[in-house]
């Protein structure tokens, strides 16, 4: 999954781009509106994580102005003391919001249900055959023995699990969890997959030869 965070307050940009990294997102960042508002525009992002006040455009001009093309799910930051911003917030179409200061674990937690809501999949748990993802957790089992996954095989298994009966383009996959910072493009997604299937089962994961892969619902 890929992140957005629009931040201007340089160490906690910082830090949370870190700490995003660390629980296996890919992550963009951007220290003003203009700048998060064309990032926003141009990359299909799982989720964007915005601070209200911004330079250039605030917040809610960035919001107003995504809305208008993008239905991308938004946690917005907002000041503490201030309840008309919550409102105002999820009137001009923000997903959910946080009052700064906030606890690291809750943000991570509410990112967790806005990228799966979106996905249509309300539990954190998903079947699929024997096979079994924790998005929680980030653990993977099958049969109930727990599978060790690498960060990257369970970001691609996670992500075709989550739209299990599409089929999911090889350029989806790299827009979604590659970040701006990482530009590899060599076919490290196909030996990836190849090594899932390994794991997990080798007619886990279909390939549309020409369209990408898929996990049937
Ligand atoms: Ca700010």
């Amino acid at each position: 999954m890929r992140i957005l965070v629009v931040e201007d307050e340089p160490r906690l940009l910082h830090n949370l781009a870190k700490a995003l990294r660390e629980e296996g997102y890919a992550v963009d960042t951007a220290a003003a509106g203009d700048e998060g508002l064309f990032k926003a525009q141009n990359t299909d992002y799982d989720a964007l994580v915005l601070d209200v006040m911004l330079p250039q455009l605030d917040g809610w001009q960035l919001l107003e102005r995504l809305r208008q093309r993008k239905n991308t799910p938004v946690l917005m930051l907002t000041a503490r003391d201030a309840p008309r911003d919550r409102v105002r917030g999820l009137d001009t179409g923000a997903d959910d919001y946080l009052v700064k200061p906030f606890d690291l674990p809750e943000l991570l937690a509410r990112l967790r249900a806005l990228i799966r809501r979106t996905a249509g999949q309300a539990c954190p748990i998903v079947q699929v055959r024997d096979v079994r993802l924790d998005t929680r957790a980030r653990t993977v089992t099958r049969q109930g023995a727990s599978v060790p996954l690498t960060a990257r095989e369970y970001a691609i298994f996670e992500y075709l699990a989550l739209h299990r009966g599409q089929v999911v383009t090889r350029t989806a996959l790299y827009e979604h969890l590659f970040d701006e910072s990482d530009d590899t493009l060599s076919n490290l997604v196909d030996v990836h997959v190849f090594s899932i299937r390994k794991k997990l089962g080798a007619d886990l994961i279909t390939t549309r030869r020409g369209q990408g892969y898929c996990i049937d619902s």
